[in-house]
């Protein structure tokens, strides 16, 4: 595996294995994400015989009050893996009224992997980022990925300090918003991800065998030899999985 795409919808797509063997002839491992946790065993069970998938457990923020009900089968799943994903907070495209739940429930998410030392959390910040940052705290005992951060620099700052990493997507790249906050995080917290198939690369869905073009335009961004930029990405995966 020579690259990661560190968050991505593997069940929204139409053919999910399809679009894993595709990531495969690419060498491209992938963080699959899911957004409520009756998703989570079927998901693990299609994905038993490969070893370029991670399957994670989620419950969307967007999705917080629909689902907060199945908490406690999202707890046992973790069990079962220590990936989680995607989890967070949203307060942008979600009613006011949903905001006291969906922290109800990050808080849960959060104080059930503080009991293990080895979770990788892959976290939805969108117009939230001062509570998600805090509520992720300073001494997390896991790794903690903020993926698609959109918001202020000094958040990110403050997120970065306490150890999260990023994962990046081709959208953040080309627009000057997100190629500035992509500036300012330390190249050794960046991961790449595709975020597919809900975000659109040139109209289309995005796919995880887009990732070998994605670092492509991250080594344009940074100056710096696209192999070596490959590299150092594979390398702050095995820095988020150690
Ligand atoms: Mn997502």
């Amino acid at each position: 595996m020579k690259y990661v795409d560190a968050h991505c919808h593997v069940d929204l797509y139409e053919h999910p294995v399809a679009e894993l063997e595709e990531a495969e002839a690419c060498e491209v491992g992938v963080l699959a994400v899911t957004n409520a946790p009756f998703v989570f065993r079927s998901l693990l069970e299609m994905m038993q015989n490969r070893t370029d998938v991670w399957v994670a457990v989620g419950l969307h923020p967007e999705l917080a009050g629909r689902y907060i009900h199945q908490l406690d089968q999202f707890k046992a799943s973790l069990n079962e893996t220590r990936f989680v994903g995607e989890v967070g907070l949203d307060y942008r495209v979600t009613e006011p009224s949903s905001h006291t739940v969906q922290r109800k429930v990050f808080e849960s998410i959060l104080d059930e992997c503080r009991k293990r030392a080895d979770t990788v959390v892959s976290i939805h910040s969108r117009g939230a980022e001062e509570d998600v940052v805090s509520m992720i705290g300073e001494s997390f005992p896991g790794k903690t990925i903020l993926h698609w951060y959109s918001g202020a620099k000094k958040h990110l700052m403050r997120a970065q300090s306490n150890g999260s990493f990023f994962s990046v997507n081709a959208s953040m790249i080309r627009s000057t918003k997100g190629s500035k906050l992509v500036e300012s995080m330390s190249r050794s917290r960046v991961l790449t991800e595709s975020d597919g198939p809900f975000a659109k690369v040139r109209g289309k869905r995005a796919k995880p065998s887009e990732m070998p073009s994605t670092v492509a335009a991250l080594a344009e961004m940074w100056g710096g030899e696209v192999e070596a930029t490959r590299a150092m990405i594979a390398s702050n995966w095995d820095a988020v999985l150690s």
